[in-house]
């Protein structure tokens, strides 16, 4: 029978979200829908060191905003398989029991070894020119362990309470081979893997033990990592086929790094360079320092998950707008390159301004609505409260942003009449010939019946003409007149909007505020 698919995104609870790790959370989720399959969330807290308080919620707040939800695992339901967080399930004795099957079959140890005789042997190590000391089948012969020791002095060690770790037994000389679906096969000798520590003196499993007893348990159908877990890899196929259990073990797929946009090494979050990397504003207690995520910036959720998609995966086609269902539609691991993919801070805004524009008016004047009664608290000014007014201006500033936050500061003078000129243009324009210009077209505009674009527009040139003036000359002054400033939106949908009242009153204003 084909195995269920079934994928878990498995955070540590160590911070705030990285980039990364929503892709994979993100990738993991297409595949599973796609496949009719689970989405797991199991948080793997093991490391108590690094925990930190606040954490979990944060992961589960992001996966939200981002539309990428498991249906099972902490937060997410009783799913069958709970608890789905490793400090709880390791209380129930899960990893302990996996670890003493390990060691009964020969296949795992115990070491006794202190800091200071670890520390003794890399020196050794280094002294001897070894290029990457560690603890592994030639090196332990030398060390405190279960198979230096007799029977009885381990028995004592271990009566005694004497701290000591579980490690794993790695064979000398023998292929490890495994397939990855992004990498292909991948073949290792085990003299490169090192014997992996499973548990830990404190009787907390490691990552390698943990996540594999719990990718059994949990049916596990494919595991989905960052690249850096690449290297740790071959322990975990040994692992599976010492637990005589490498039919449970899931398809690998390491994901590739994501790239600062030089292309210089890898992208962290202490990365200022480009856009913060949390989907959420996140305060790390540990170095005082917040970070402003993708939300606060103004990021659509769709947005930043079509972005995150095309790093480091690609459709095949030229097509680069995909909604999540439109993900799922078309998502392969396949496409998944191997090569580190390159973060683009400019290719995140232009994402955000295509889903700005695909919005409807009404979506963005209820975006827009909070920012400009906050804007405009203790003003007289009340158009904001006007729903088709605030939807004209929506239309009109889309077009130059990338977010509903510049709507304000682009937009403002649709709702407060300007008391400054553009200076630049007041110097350039502002003479006789064009003040004489804004009193005529003034008058002319008071007497229109219809203030349309198109009339408003005609009436425009009509005086432009009788003054023997080209319409080029006294564009961009009309325009600061209107609006204080040089540059913005189509200029008669602008007037057309601003309604007659409004235009003919800021020209006054203006023709007696530029001297
Ligand atoms: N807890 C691991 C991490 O945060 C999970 C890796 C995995 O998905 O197996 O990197």
């Amino acid at each position: 029978m084909e195995k269920r698919v079934r994928l878990r995104f498995a955070p540590s609870p160590t911070g705030g979200l990285h980039m990364g790790g929503v892709r994979t959370a993100l990738f993991s989720y297409l595949y599973a829908k796609k496949h009719g399959g689970d989405f797991i969330l199991r948080i793997e807290d093991t490391d108590q060191t690094r925990y930190v308080k606040g954490a979990e919620e944060y992961i589960i707040a992001a996966l939200k905003w981002c539309g990428i939800e498991p249906n099972e695992g902490v937060g997410f339901g009783d799913g069958k398989f709970a608890p789905y967080r490793q400090s709880e399930r390791k209380e129930l004795g899960i990893y302990a029991k996996y670890a003493k099957q390990l060691i009964d079959s020969g296949n795992a140890y115990y070491a006794f070894d202190t800091s200071e005789e670890l520390d003794a042997m890399r020196k050794r190590l280094e002294a001897a020119k070894v290029v990457a000391p560690q603890y592994n089948s030639v090196s332990r012969q030398n060390m405190r362990n279960s198979l230096t020791l007799s029977e009885d002095d381990v028995k004592k060690l271990l009566d005694a309470g004497t701290p000591h770790v579980v490690r794993l037994k790695v064979p000398r000389n023998e292929e490890i081979r495994f397939h990855d679906i992004i990498r292909g096969w991948v073949v290792v000798n085990s003299t490169q893997v090192d014997d992996k520590v499973l548990l830990k003196s404190d009787g907390m499993p490691t990552y390698h033990l943990a996540h594999i007893v719990d990718d059994i348990e949990m049916e596990v159908s494919h595991a989905v990592r960052g690249e850096e877990w690449l290297p740790s890899a071959p322990s975990h196929v040994l692992i599976y086929r010492y637990l005589g259990m490498e039919d449970k073990m899931p398809q690998f797929a390491h994901l590739p790094l994501i790239l600062k946009t030089d292309g210089n090494g890898k992208l962290s979050k202490r990365d200022k360079s480009g856009i913060p990397m949390f989907p959420l504003d996140w305060f790390d207690e540990r170095t005082n320092e917040s970070y402003v995520g993708y939300r606060e910036s103004g990021f659509f959720p769709e947005a930043f998950v079509n972005m995150l998609a095309m790093l480091g995966w690609n459709p095949g086609t030229t097509q680069e707008i995909f909604s999540l269902d439109e993900l799922v539609e078309a998502f392969s691991f396949e496409r998944v390159n191997k090569s580190g993919a390159k973060f683009d801070p400019e290719k995140t805004k232009w994402f955000n301004q295509q889903y700005l524009r695909a919005k409807s008016d009404s979506e963005l004047a209820t975006l827009f609505s909070p920012l400009l009664a906050e804007n405009l608290k203790g003003t007289q000014e009340s158009r904001h409260k006007n729903q088709a007014f605030v939807e004209g201006v929506c239309k009109l500033v889309k077009e130059k942003a990338h977010f509903v936050s510049e709507f304000w500061a682009n937009g403002n003078y649709f709702f407060i009449t300007p008391t400054t000129y553009d200076a630049d243009v007041i110097k350039k324009r502002w003479n006789e010939q064009s003040a004489t210009f804004i009193k005529e077209v003034t008058e002319a505009f008071k007497s229109l019946s219809s203030f349309t674009a198109a009339e408003t527009e005609a009436t425009f040139k009509a005086t432009a003409e009788k003054l023997g003036m080209g319409p080029g000359q006294v564009m961009q002054l009309f325009r600061v007149c209107l609006s204080g400033v040089g540059g913005g939106p189509m200029l008669f949908e602008m007037v057309e909007l601003l309604g007659k009242e409004v235009v003919v009153n800021r020209l006054e204003t203006a023709t007696n505020n530029i001297k």
